[in-house]
Order: structure tokens, then C-alpha cells, then sequence
């Protein structure tokens, strides 16, 4: 079967940070591909890089067999692959659902499809009440669910998420697992970082694990996680943060 994304030998430095290098892994249509590496491994890079966000240096990244390398993020995203971001930074003097309709209106020129889609998806991530609040007045966990509903009205069969249970209280984790396996049941193909084993341990059907911009395991998450390079590069380190 062929691959819905299928990154290969892809690198990246920054002056001298070697970010990723020569970094090859794929994603099955329908699965949870998680992606794991302390902090600095080059997880968000690698997101950069197959989104468009920025060039890489050589490798190639195909989706459903086309080539979107160098390809404009808004073209990317237009091809199917949406993306929350680490960094958080919506509109904060737009409402709730005004900043969902940025999204949207990726994809279209209609104000009323754009805010119904909006609004759906808001619905989707349970924050439909929040709707008419400034994305100021809200708390980090309902800022990842404004960032996951964003990147949804895009409408994406691909969506890249960057650490949405990261900051979060603890609480929520429980239902942010739940929403992403409800997108899967959707048809959503989904790669998530994230931090938290157990979380990791639900959600994903394959590892990849990075370390210093390399990778050091990709496979089923029993067989990563017992990795000793995994183990001593990632969960050394996350045992020791806690
Ligand atoms: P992760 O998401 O795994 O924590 P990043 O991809 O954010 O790691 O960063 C990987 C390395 O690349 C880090 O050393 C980081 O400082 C560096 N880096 C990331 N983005 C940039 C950038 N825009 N300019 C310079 N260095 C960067
Ligand atoms: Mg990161």
C-alpha cells in the first residue's frame, strides 16, 4: 500500500544546529503516527519542513504520491495537510470564531460557509460555547482546542499536531485524547507530538522517536518504547523533568 505521506532523507540545519538530518519515515492512510524526542530533537523542524514553512535543506516530502516539496505553505494546505502550532498565536482581538474562520476561509470565499464550517468545527472541539469570547479570554487548554479547530476548518485529511496536550491541565488530557480518536474515526490521518507517554501509548498505532535531529527508532510503540536509545535519549529525560 502506498503511503498517504512519505518523507524521505529530509535535512535541515540552522547555522550550526543540525535540526534534522536525513530523517526517512512514512504515514499509513488512517493511522496515528506519533512522534516522540526530548525537547531540541528537531520535532517541530520536521513539521516546518513538510509543511512548507520553511526550506529544507535536501530530502522530499510526497503526499499520496505527489511531490510537495518547496511547495508554498498554503498550497500544502490546500493539497490536504493542516497543522496546529507549538508556539500559539491566534488573533487575540478576534473572537473564538472568528479566528476558526481564518481557517476556513483557506478554503473559501464564502463568509457564511466559512463561519458554518466554523462553527462546526468548534462544535468538534467542544468550545462552541467560548464561540463569541476574545482568543485573549481563554485558558491554555481552550487555546490548543481554538488552534486544533483552526487547523480543522481547513478541512485537512492529513493534520499535523505539535504537543496539543502540552501546558494543558491535566484534567482535559482525558478528552483531548478522546477528540483525536474521533478524528481518526472520521478518516483523519493524524501525526501528533507528544510528550506524554501515556498519552502516546493510547493514541498511537507507530513511533517515530528523534534525538539530535536524527532518528533513532520508528515502528510499533511497544518495540520503540523499549528501545535502549529511546530509553536513554527520551524517557531518561522526561523521568528526570518530572
Ligand atoms: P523540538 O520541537 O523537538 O523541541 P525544534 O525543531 O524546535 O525541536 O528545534 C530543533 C533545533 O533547531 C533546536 O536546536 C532549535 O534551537 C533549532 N531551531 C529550530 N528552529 C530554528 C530557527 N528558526 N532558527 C534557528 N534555530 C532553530
Ligand atoms: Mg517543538
Amino acid at each position: 500500500m502506498k503511503p498517504l505521506l512519505d518523507v524521505r532523507g529530509v535535512s535541515k540545519r540552522f547555522g550550526g544546529v543540525t535540526a534534522n538530518a536525513d530523517i526517512t519515515f512514512d504515514v499509513n492512510e488512517g493511522e496515528i503516527l506519533g512522534i516522540i524526542g526530548p525537547n531540541g530533537a528537531g520535532k517541530s523542524t520536521l513539521f516546518d519542513l513538510i509543511t512548507g514553512f520553511q526550506p529544507m535543506d535536501s530530502g522530499r516530502v510526497q503526499l499520496d504520491g505527489r511531490d510537495i516539496t518547496g511547495m508554498r505553505p498554503d498550497r500544502i494546505s490546500a493539497l490536504g495537510i493542516g497543522r496546529t502550532f507549538q508556539k500559539l498565536k491566534p488573533f487575540s482581538d478576534l473572537t473564538v470564531t472568528e479566528n476558526v474562520m481564518v481557517g476556513a476561509l483557506a478554503g473559501t470565499a464564502d463568509m457564511k460557509l466559512a463561519r458554518d464550517q466554523a462553527l462546526e468545527c468548534l462544535a468538534f472541539v467542544d468550545l462552541l460555547e467560548k464561540r463569541n469570547s476574545f482568543a485573549r479570554e481563554l485558558s491554555t487548554g481552550q487555546r490548543k482546542r481554538l488552534e486544533l479547530a483552526r487547523a480543522l476548518a481547513t478541512r485537512p485529511r492529513l493534520i499535523l499536531m505539535d504537543e496539543v496536550t502540552g501546558g494543558v491541565d491535566q484534567r482535559t488530557i482525558p478528552g483531548l485524547v478522546e477528540l483525536v480518536l474521533r478524528l481518526k474515526e472520521q478518516g483523519v490521518t493524524v501525526v501528533t507530538i507528544e510528550h506524554n507517554m501515556q498519552v502516546m501509548m493510547r493514541l498511537a498505532d507507530r513511533i517515530l522517536a528523534l534525538h539530535a535531529g536524527r532518528r533513532i527508532a520508528f515502528g510499533a510503540p511497544e518495540e520503540v518504547r523499549a528501545q535502549p536509545a529511546v530509553v536513554d535519549a527520551y524517557l531518561g529525560t522526561v523521568a528526570d523533568a518530572s
